[in-house]
């Protein structure tokens, strides 16, 4: 049997990191859940974190802000408890719309152990009579990346899920809800019916959980989420992240076998929009095959991404970084890989960006604050953030999926001529 190169030696590099941090996760998570709030407990340094991640979107009634601490919390000299709950009582005051209210912690809660999650349990006590959860987690930048907002934030949803051990399929994981209705929609044509998606729409449709529900994971980052589901009698059912043709159809298929519908049905549901989605992927391929990719460690994304844009586009793999390498949840991807790919795991920014150097890629993924030194140095580069806010999930996204590798390639030709 093919292995890939999951047998593949690693990398494994520890030293100065170049990351967002967990905060960043509420730019897409507000999106998703329309009545959830998220209130950041932190400094100034994160209200602007948010503010500029969040760049252009401007709302009039934003669902996202950050309580501020001043030096005089900082210092201990005031109960930041009894601030919170009137920063908390205010807002809920003034937004009846809110259902589900987040407490996110930050680097400068952690430091004055300010223990969100009894705020949070003391909080939901007073307000769960108006219809009101109120639960925690961090986004620290602490030793974390940013794609772990969301797994922490899924994760405190888990405990919150009522208990039914009917069969289901929950997949796991926020996807844009383009893309959740066409998933929905190819699993319905294949006769699933009894399928849920965390986190939820809206937060009284938080789908149950028990022993008859298996987890489909729609994003590689959740391994604390899947632990914590796992926890509560939901079986993991490994599969690559829907990424590409290749990726979506064995997802879909994976998903929809462990529910015991049969390989004709599941064949016949996924046969037209897999051969749209292949003829739409043939420009891209021609721009991309051939060229060198090197990914740096930033979103978790990086080895499904590197499985898709070598086997589907040709492209060859230099370095495959991911900040950390979860073996139950990647192996199908590892397997899927060609055996001499190069991964690496962590990060020592300036070894790393010596490999860039030597190597000189078309095209370098890496985190914002990468992209503008190396731009400079004439390498052409993509945001590894611009992949998570963009919906590239299914068949209908393939092709953009690819779209977002060739055109900074094509835009270095063009500025070339
Ligand atoms: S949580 Fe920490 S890393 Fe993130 S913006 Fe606030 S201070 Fe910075």
């Amino acid at each position: 049997m093919a292995r890939g190169c999951s047998d593949a030696p690693v990398l494994r590099e520890r030293g100065q990191r170049e990351v967002f941090c967990g905060l960043t996760g509420i730019v897409w998570l507000h999106r998703k859940i329309q009545d959830a709030f998220f209130l950041v407990v932190g400094s100034r340094t994160c209200a602007h974190l948010l503010q500029s991640a969040a760049g252009v979107m401007i709302f009039a009634e934003p669902r996202f802000a950050t309580a501020l601490m001043e030096e005089r919390d900082l210092a201990g000299l005031a109960d930041a408890h009894d601030e919170l709950d009137g920063v908390v009582a205010k807002l809920l005051r003034r937004r009846p719309d809110i259902r589900m209210l987040f407490l996110v912690g930050s680097c400068p809660s952690e430091v004055i152990k300010l223990d969100l999650g009894r705020a949070a349990q003391r909080l939901d006590g007073v307000h769960k009579s108006n219809g009101v959860r109120v639960l925690s987690y961090s986004g620290s930048g602490i030793e974390t990346t940013f794609t772990q907002g969301e797994d922490a934030c899924l994760a405190a949803l888990v405990p919150q899920m009522p208990r039914d051990e009917a069969p289901q399929l929950l997949v796991v994981g926020a996807l844009a809800e383009v893309v959740e209705d066409q998933l929905s929609r190819i699993f319905s044509a294949m006769g699933l019916t009894n399928l849920a998606f965390l986190p939820p729409r809206r937060a009284r449709e938080l789908a149950s959980v028990g022993r008859g529900t298996k987890m489909l994971l729609a994003q590689p980052f959740l391994a604390d989420t899947a632990r914590a589901l796992e926890s509560r009698g939901a079986v993991h059912i490994p599969a690559l992240f829907p990424l590409g043709v290749e990726g979506t159809t064995a997802w879909l298929t994976a998903g929809a076998a462990a529910m015991g519908i049969s390989a004709q049905r599941i064949r016949d549901a996924v046969e037209m929009p897999e051969t749209r989605a292949r003829l739409a992927l043939e420009r891209a391929r021609a721009e991309l095959s051939g060229k060198r990719v090197f990914f740096m460690p930033d979103s978790q994304l990086e080895i499904p991404l590197a499985r898709f844009l070598h086997n589907e586009l040709g492209m060859e793999l230099i370095e495959v970084g991911t900040p950390f390498l979860h073996r139950a949840h990647m192996t199908p991807e590892l397997e899927a890989m060609p055996a001499n790919t190069f991964l690496s795991e962590g990060q020592h920014v300036d070894r790393q960006l010596d490999r860039v150097r030597a190597a000189r890629p078309d095209l370098t993924v890496c985190g914002l604050g990468l992209a503008n030194p190396l731009e400079a140095e004439g390498m052409t580069t993509k945001w590894a953030i611009e992949l998570v806010f963009t919906p590239i999930q299914g068949y209908n996204q393939a092709a953009d999926l690819a779209e977002l590798f060739a055109r900074p390639l094509r835009r270095k030709a063009l500025l070339e001529v």
